[in-house]
């Protein structure tokens, strides 16, 4: 610290660019700090620092460093005690999450120790560094909030623990829904609605979730006991009601089921398949080389369907897309909303196929394919639908929010279904297969710009800059974080490894892809990556202007 302090009251009044010589390691007396990066000049991104803290100084429960997903919880957890132990420090800042507890970069459990990952805003006055400032900011501010976060005297090691505990049953919630047949679960007394679109925090007063007798089942947790709640089973499951109920409410809770939430949140009881996805509309999006016949086929001029790429997809093809594009990675279990979907995708009626024959619309709408999805693929749909009846024929369990709350109404659907027979027939041309393989040239995964200079940059969770590419992001509802995206532009390259991805295969491919380089990103210095799941980083890819991709697999000689 006697040298880091030296250095600093050496530059102080001397041009930005003398701050260039912090980088390396000093010596503080219960933990390293490294300079990994040092910004340019005070306008750049902030520079890059760590600390570790060795073991013996940290000492943590046994059970809070490892094994998963305890010690994912942990570093979350230490991660936001940092961002509050530096709140009264601007310049200071680190990659804490929010509602969300998630695999991040920002805190990391290694050999050595604890090591925290953050940014500081190097001080100056104009582009004058201002020494004795950093100095203080660097060597007394920075221990404290260090001391303040680490040391277990000064650590809340009960609170570090209710957040352990929590995300750990949430794992085994979920871990429990496969071997019950569900997909989702949703807790009595969770708290569903958001402040607000832009406020992920619970609604204040908003009234808890309560499960139908009919639906309700117990399930196991190592913390909690056995917990209680609505089982949404495999099959299709349509969630009705009128407008306002509180139907779309519902499947975002499920959505977002996917990922672990803090204590508090209201659905740190809310589970979903891991590997579930959202379906939706996104006009405008890329298509590459995707067998859309299942869905669209018979185009204007017959174009085929059977390798479709387009560069402005409309709203049904870009939701015909992204269905087949979930096929492709894997996933089991589908999330569809009206709000979000395209009519022509989602219905056709009696009276539509009376006056537009088959053989004049190309679309095979989503009705006529969903229980062909359960029976011959075994994937599961939870579909909110207040606008139409013609999917209580095909239903395994109905749900009516009413109120907010859930009823099971599946036989009072079955019974209206047969006493007013649908007038409208099943069109579906061919019977349902899964998508036929295509694969990936991987050379074109490549994020250099005109210069040649590599640019992985996102805007939010907006957009990812991939090279010259643009990625809007904005209909992956999923992807939570900014981090995730950043990590999934840093992952995506690691693809040049291999000739060519055989699409089908890709899960298997990908996950080992998420393992390994995902291990060698955790080396970089960077505190703000957040580990993705699988589907986000197929749906970037998918949605990567510049891929290219070819029908069949890579032994295939004929393009
Ligand atoms: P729907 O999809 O049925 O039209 P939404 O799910 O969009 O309805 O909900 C309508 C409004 O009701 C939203 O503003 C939402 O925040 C609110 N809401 C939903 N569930 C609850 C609840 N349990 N308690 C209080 N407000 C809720
Ligand atoms: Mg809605």
């Amino acid at each position: 610290m006697k040298r880091l302090q030296s250095i600093l009251l050496s530059i102080d009044g001397k041009g930005y660019k003398a701050y260039r010589q912090l980088t390396g390691d000093y010596a503080f007396d219960d933990f390293q700090l490294r300079v990994d990066h040092v910004q340019g000049d005070p306008f750049a991104s902030p520079s890059r620092l760590r600390v570790i803290m060795p073991w013996e100084q940290a000492i943590l429960p046994d059970d809070a460093r490892e094994p998963q997903p305890r010690s994912i919880a942990v570093r979350d957890w230490l991660g936001r005690v940092f961002r509050e132990a530096a709140s009264d420090t601007p310049e200071i800042r680190i990659d804490a999450g929010r509602q969300t507890v998630l695999d991040r970069t920002a805190v990391l459990f290694t050999h050595a120790g604890i090591e925290i990952r953050f940014t500081v805003s190097l001080p100056a006055n104009g582009r004058t560094i201002l020494g004795k400032t950093a100095r203080d900011l660097l060597c007394r501010t920075l221990p404290r909030i260090v001391r303040r976060t680490l040391l277990p005297d000064q650590r809340d090691d009960d609170a570090m623990r209710r957040h352990a505990d929590v995300v750990e049953d949430q794992a085994a919630l979920r871990q429990a829904l496969d071997a019950r047949g569900l997909v989702a679960f949703v807790a009595d007394d969770a708290v569903l609605p958001r402040r607000s679109g832009v406020d992920d925090r619970p609604l204040e007063s908003a009234v808890p979730f309560r499960a139908p007798d009919s639906l309700r089942v117990e399930l196991p947790t190592p913390n909690a006991g056995p917990v209680t709640g609505l089982g949404i089973p495999r099959g299709i499951t349509l969630v009705v009601g009128g407008g306002f109920h509180g139907k779309s409410t519902l499947l975002s809770a499920v959505q977002f089921g996917v990922y672990d939430h803090i204590p508090g949140d209201g659905r740190h009881q809310v589970v979903a398949d891991p590997e579930a996805v959202k379906l939706r509309a996104e006009d405008g999006r890329a298509v590459h080389t995707l067998d859309l016949s299942p869905f669209i086929n018979a185009l204007p001029y017959d174009k085929s369907t059977k390798a479709f790429s387009t560069e402005l997809a409309s709203g049904s093809t870009s939701q015909a897309a992204a269905l087949q594009e979930a096929l492709e990675t894997g996933s089991r279990t589908l999330l569809v909303d009206e709000d979000t979907s395209a009519t022509n995708f989602m219905i056709r009626d009696a009276r539509m196929q009376a006056l537009v024959a088959k053989d004049e619309e190309p679309i095979t709408p989503f009705v006529d394919r969903i229980a062909e999805l359960r029976d011959r693929l075994g994937v599961s749909t939870v579909l909110v639908m207040g606008g139409s009846g013609d999917y209580f024929g095909a239903a395994d369990t109905v749900i009516q929010m009413h109120d907010y709350q859930p009823r099971d109404v599946t036989a009072e659907a079955r019974q209206i279904a047969a006493a007013n027979p649908s007038e409208r027939r099943i069109e579906a041309p061919e019977p349902l297969q899964a998508p036929l393989p295509r694969c990936l040239d991987v050379r074109s995964v490549e994020p250099s710009g005109k210069r040649g200079k590599r640019r992985v940059k996102v805007r939010g969770t907006d957009a990812l800059e991939f090279g010259d590419d643009v990625v809007d992001l904005r209909a992956l509802e999923q992807l939570v974080d900014a981090s995730q995206a950043r990590a999934i532009g840093l992952l995506l390259p690691a693809a040049g490894t291999a000739d060519a991805i055989w699409l089908e295969d890709a899960p298997r491919w990908f996950r080992s892809w998420l393992t390994q380089p995902w291990d060698a990103l955790t080396r970089r210095p960077d505190g703000d990556l957040v580990r993705p799941r699988l589907a986000e980083l197929m749906a970037v890819l998918n949605r990567l202007r510049s891929a290219r991709f070819r029908p069949g697999n890579p032994d295939d000689s004929t393009p």
